[in-house]
């Protein structure tokens, strides 16, 4: 064991390892990278994360470099849960709701509780977060706040950011803050600490005025975005001023999180979900911007193409007879209402029809679970491509994140068809499609450098059709190593350089989760990617139909 995991062995309370096993457990997430970590702490409480930190930044001072990245449940898809320094993983300890107070609707959580426990309590109260992923049995809080994770839901209730009310953060140098929007007045109170807390606040409030155009050129024009930092959120036009929203979606490079103040709504688990298919892409995409331009309010429009549903049906037959009898159509579209009185719901389904009725083949309506849950199996067949391979090839979370403006859906959609073609790839596109955001998987042998060389020039392609179309190259899952060498085109040089102002201004020493968003290259990444990527310890919730 090396002079560093002793010493953290010998001050806190939680595990330290250094075991070959460990390491090797943490040199993966579900992410195409490797990176082994050199020190596995398991932190009993914040008091652990905070003298872990501590202790670096002063080896940090001293010239001594080691990383730190916090962990959830290692899900994450761009390769931001890896790091070859000290591993911090939550859910072992971290993973208490320490609150909730019903009244109030407030639930406060350490990071590393598990998503889907968190839900099932809630829904015993009548109460949820809408912006889960679908990963939520699987993944964390801590980790979907790192992300900004969304879901099907975010088309009307839109990200984890949207629900995130307070946060407890250690900084770089220990120091342990808590973010809640504050009054002009408060920031006042902050900027005069002569802590590194204090520096933090007058430094990034100047910059934050100092670059005002670089702030709001940083905003995309897309609903949902985990892309670069959330600046545009923090200071508001009455001069309050909140670090929440830069940490949500931050993926451990500005502080670790150790405490998450939630709003949840009410659950109302009666819902009408309406399944149209189509057999003209066009049309289906132009249904989507109808009701996107009217004053329908579902809570999610998902949708299926053709390629998914034809490679389903081959690999799986009889999943999908009873709800999508032959020919299969060019695209499905599952729209649910969750409005709380069946009036509104039913009202919602009426005024859908009218809109869309010329365009639709086949329509749907179900408000029996059972039911329900048959047409969901549509959308979930998404699982059964992921889980899938042939022979070596596999289906790689590569390209699978983007999202684009409403009214540049159909030539994105045309451009990714074409660029799949280009390369000889198959094709299947599902997703949030009520957002613009889109999934899709190429299958890839990545023990093959032939192939590792294209997954990178599949990237660079992807990556210039989403900036085509104003896009932003991801919606929830975040830059992470796979990403972030796509960030500074993707916001131009003068956002970019803001974004390097704002992480140097957290992490001078830069130890928080390097190598990920920010300052990342690709000739970084290449020699990171193994060869043997693989759904590993998803397997056993996979496929979910
Ligand atoms: C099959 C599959 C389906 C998925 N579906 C979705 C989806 O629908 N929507 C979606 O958004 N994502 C999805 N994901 C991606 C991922 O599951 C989610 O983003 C999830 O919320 C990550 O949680 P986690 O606990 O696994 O976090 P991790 O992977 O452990 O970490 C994610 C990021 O958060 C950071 N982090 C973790 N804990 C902390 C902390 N305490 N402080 C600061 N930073 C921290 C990590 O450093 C990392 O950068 C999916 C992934 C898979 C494999």
């Amino acid at each position: 064991m090396s002079k560093v995991a002793q010493y953290l062995q010998e001050h806190l309370l939680g595990e330290v390892s250094t075991s070959k096993d460990a390491l090797r457990h943490f040199s993966t997430d579900h992410s195409i990278f490797q990176v082994e970590p050199s020190i596995v702490v398991y932190p009993a409480n914040e008091h652990d994360v905070r003298k872990t930190t501590r202790f670096l930044w002063q080896l940090a001072e001293r010239g001594r470099v080691i990383p730190m990245t916090p962990r959830g449940a290692g899900t994450d898809t761009s390769g931001a849960a890896l790091g070859n320094g000290v591993m911090m993983v939550f859910p072992a300890h971290m993973n208490r709701i320490v609150e909730l107070d019903l009244k109030s609707g407030r639930a406060v959580v350490e990071p590393g509780l598990n998503y889907g426990r968190l839900q099932q309590t809630l829904h015993t109260h009548e109460r949820y977060i809408p912006s889960y992923p679908s990963s939520l049995e699987f993944s964390t809080i801590g980790g979907a706040v790192g992300n900004n994770a969304s879901g099907e839901r975010s088309y009307k209730y839109g990200s984890t950011s949207a629900h995130v009310r307070s946060l407890r953060v250690v900084l770089a140098n220990g120091e342990v803050i808590t973010t809640r929007r504050l009054s002009k007045r408060e920031l006042g109170k902050k900027m005069g600490l002569s802590t590194f807390e204090g520096d933090i606040y007058r430094k990034l409030d100047a910059v934050l005025d100092d670059q005002a155009a670089a702030v709001d050129a940083s905003v995309r024009a897309v609903s949902r975005n985990a892309s670069g930092y959330n600046l545009a959120d923090i200071k508001h036009r009455d001069g309050s001023f909140d670090l929440t929203p830069l940490f949500v979606g931050s993926q451990g490079t500005l502080g670790t999180i150790t405490e998450i103040s939630l709003d949840t709504l009410e659950y109302n688990p009666e819902t009408h979900l309406v399944m149209a298919s189509f057999h003209n892409l066009d049309a289906a995409l132009a249904a989507v911007q109808t009701v996107q331009h009217s004053k329908l309010q579902p809570s999610s429009i998902e949708m299926v193409d053709y390629h998914l549903l034809d490679l389903v049906s081959k690999l799986n037959p009889n999943l999908l007879k009873s709800v999508l009898p032959p020919p299969l159509p060019k695209v499905v579209l599952l729209l649910e209402f969750d409005d709380s009185s069946e009036r509104a719901r039913k009202k919602g389904i009426k005024d859908l029809k009218k809109l869309i009725t010329n365009d639709v083949d086949r329509l749907i309506v179900a408000d029996d679970p059972l039911e329900q849950a048959l047409l969901r199996k549509i959308r979930h067949s998404s699982s059964i491509l992921m889980s899938h391979s042939e022979g070596r090839l596999k289906p790689i979370p590569l390209i699978d994140d983007a999202i684009v403006p409403l009214d540049e859906l159909p030539g994105f959609v045309a451009d990714v068809y074409k660029l799949f073609a280009d390369n000889k790839l198959q094709v299947a596109l599902w997703g949030s499609v009520g957002d613009g955001l889109l999934h899709t998987q190429p299958f890839l042998d990545l023990e093959q450098l032939g192939e590792r060389q294209k997954a990178f020039r599949l990237l660079d392609q992807y990556h210039k059709i989403v900036n085509k179309h104003r896009g932003s190259l991801t919606a929830s899952r975040g830059d992470g190593r796979l990403r972030g060498p796509y960030l500074a085109a993707e916001y131009g040089h003068d956002v970019y350089t803001l974004f390097q102002k704002v992480k140097a201004l957290f992490d001078p020493y830069n130890f928080l989760n390097p190598g990920v968003k920010i300052n990342v290259t690709t000739d970084a990444v290449k020699p990171l990617i193994r060869p043997s990527y693989g759904l590993d310890r998803l397997y056993k919730y996979l496929p979910r139909s």
